[in-house]
């Protein structure tokens, strides 16, 4: 069997639907089970009623309930015929009320918590699949309805929880097995799941795709297909640039990397399960039902580029911690970690002196309550709208110049480097800029290590017509970022995959 997953862009409206139901069609022999997300912009819109209702803007949000409603019961009218489509309506309309009330709810309490997020979020997915269902069933697939909250087993970390692999396997092997013995479609939610007692989680956003690996992984499949609205995935992310070329092999190790440091197409936990059973990974297009998209394995042949791709995670703070003067230097450093551990804190990239020490982390994840007790023991300055720069490949390591490379080009765009990391991972280059610098560094780095066919030249540094860069001449001590000493710093994403990164 396999894992089909669509994402939001996917099922965004009944056009979409119907290619949906065709590609899936075209895959039938291979017992699919198919997981969806909610309709594209759904999850944003749930997200901005939960903070209208909870700051006692009620009726805003019910306005915006309203076009929820009228976008799914009319999407669903024009894949159901109106017969099929009134039969649909009543279950659709409970959910609503229940969303209804929810956000009444909110508005009476002021407050949303983690719990009630999940919760308030779990009417994309609900809502999607129940409509997908139904278009497949009038279509002639053998759908079946599944409510993923009785399959997908989490821990309780409400809004980025963690799959219990042995109970969900369990509940896959009940409650879906079956239905794929009878030649059923199962066809259900993505991104939500619940505790062993019933209360709904989320597993993070962007979460379907891993809902598609967690199922794959629980139930034994030969591969898993998420299917988006890009060829696959490109060499950087095409919004940023349109050059981007689809990338057709590549290991589990750089995929995962990659998602990790931004490529938003694969949500960052989803190669775990698949890593560990060895199942392959595949991401296609659907708008395009021939799409052979990108297959993701264990190994991958060699990339001809020297770099696989570049990635960019924007919306990171870097915080830096100066031992303030009288404190003792010896154990400065052990409470610095201390404090993070302390606040469960996982950070991306750290560079470390005697005295000081700057890491980055999310700015939405940054605990204030972190920041006052560094505060008792250093200077702290937090500098948020920052990104990192990432850049994979699986052949880097050992090549000399390579650096000298990246840091020229980055310094031929005019772009100031904060922070560089390289080492600990042995397939990435990663680096902190300024958000607004993004655009600029990642369009110049891709021109130069993803040239164009034909193209020699680019900036200072010559580039081989195959698309390999010459070693740089130029040593990396001259570079302008180097001039203004970034700070060199360990990669943690070791340690993060050890313990699988959500
Ligand atoms: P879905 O709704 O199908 O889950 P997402 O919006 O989550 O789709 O992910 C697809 C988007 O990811 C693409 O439209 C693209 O802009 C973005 N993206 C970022 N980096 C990459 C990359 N390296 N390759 C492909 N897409 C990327
Ligand atoms: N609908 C969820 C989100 O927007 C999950 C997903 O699309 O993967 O985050
Ligand atoms: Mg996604």
């Amino acid at each position: 069997m396999i894992v089909m997953k669509f994402g939001g862009t996917s099922v965004e409206s009944a056009e979409a639907i119907e290619r949906v139901a065709k590609i899936v069609a075209s895959r039938g022999k291979r017992s699919p089970v198919v997981v969806v997300s909610a309709m594209a912009k759904v999850t944003d819109q749930l997200v901005a009623m939960g903070q209208q209702a909870s700051s006692g803007n009620c009726e805003v949000a019910l306005e915006s309930l309203q076009a929820l409603r009228q976008r799914h019961h009319l999407t669903a009218g024009e894949l159901l015929g109106k017969k099929r489509a009134a039969t649909l309506a009543p279950k659709l309309e409970a959910r609503f009320s229940e969303l209804e009330n929810f956000l009444r709810g909110l508005a009476a309490v002021r407050e949303l918590t983690p719990r009630g997020s999940d919760f308030l979020l779990s009417f994309g997915e609900l809502l999607s699949s129940l409509i997908v269902a139904d278009a497949f069933i009038v279509r002639g697939l053998n759908a079946a309805w599944v409510d993923s909250r009785e399959c997908l087993v989490t821990d309780a970390s409400h809004t980025r929880a963690v799959p219990q692999m042995a109970e969900t396997r369990e509940r896959c092997a009940k409650k879906i097995a079956p239905l794929i013995s009878r030649k059923q479609i199962p066809l259900m939610g993505g991104f939500i799941a619940a505790t062993a007692q019933g209360v709904p989680t989320t597993l993070g956003r962007g979460g379907s795709d891993y809902s598609a690996a967690i199922l794959g992984a629980a139930l034994d499949a030969e591969s898993i297909e998420i299917w988006t609205d890009v060829e696959g995935m490109m060499t950087t992310d095409p919004r940023l640039c349109p050059a981007a070329k689809t990338i057709k092999q590549i290991s589990f190790n750089e995929a995962a990397e990659l998602a990790y440091f931004g490529a938003k197409v694969l949500h960052p936990a989803t190669l775990l399960p698949a890593i560990h059973q060895n199942i392959p990974v595949y991401v296609l297009n659907s708008r395009n039902l021939k799409s052979t998209g990108t297959e993701i394995t264990a190994q991958a042949p060699p990339s001809k580029d020297t770099f696989r791709a570049i990635t960019a995670k924007t919306g990171i703070s870097i915080v830096n911690v100066v031992a303030s003067r009288g404190i003792m230097v010896h154990g400065f450093l052990r409470s610095v970690f201390e404090a993070l551990d302390r606040h469960s804190t996982s950070v991306d990239i750290v560079a470390i002196s005697e005295v000081s020490m700057s890491f980055t982390m999310e700015t939405r994840r940054l605990p204030k309550a972190l920041l006052t007790e560094l505060e008792e023991l250093a200077d702290v300055t937090p500098e948020d709208k920052q990104a990192i720069i990432c850049l994979v490949g699986e052949d880097i390591h050992g090549k000399p110049g390579i650096a000298a490379s990246v840091f020229n080009t980055v310094a031929e765009s005019g772009v100031n480097i904060r922070m560089i990391s390289q080492g600990a991972s042995e397939i990435n280059i990663s680096f902190v800029v300024q958000e607004s610098d993004v655009p600029k560094a990642v369009r110049h780095l891709h021109e130069h290590f993803f040239p164009a066919a034909g193209q020699v030249k680019l900036g200072r540094t010559k580039v081989k017509t195959n698309g390999s860069p010459r070693r740089s001449q130029a040593p990396e001590s001259k570079s302008r970022q180097t001039e203004r000493k970034p700070l060199v710093a360990k990669s943690k994403s070791a340690e993060r995959k050890a313990a699988g990164a959500s």
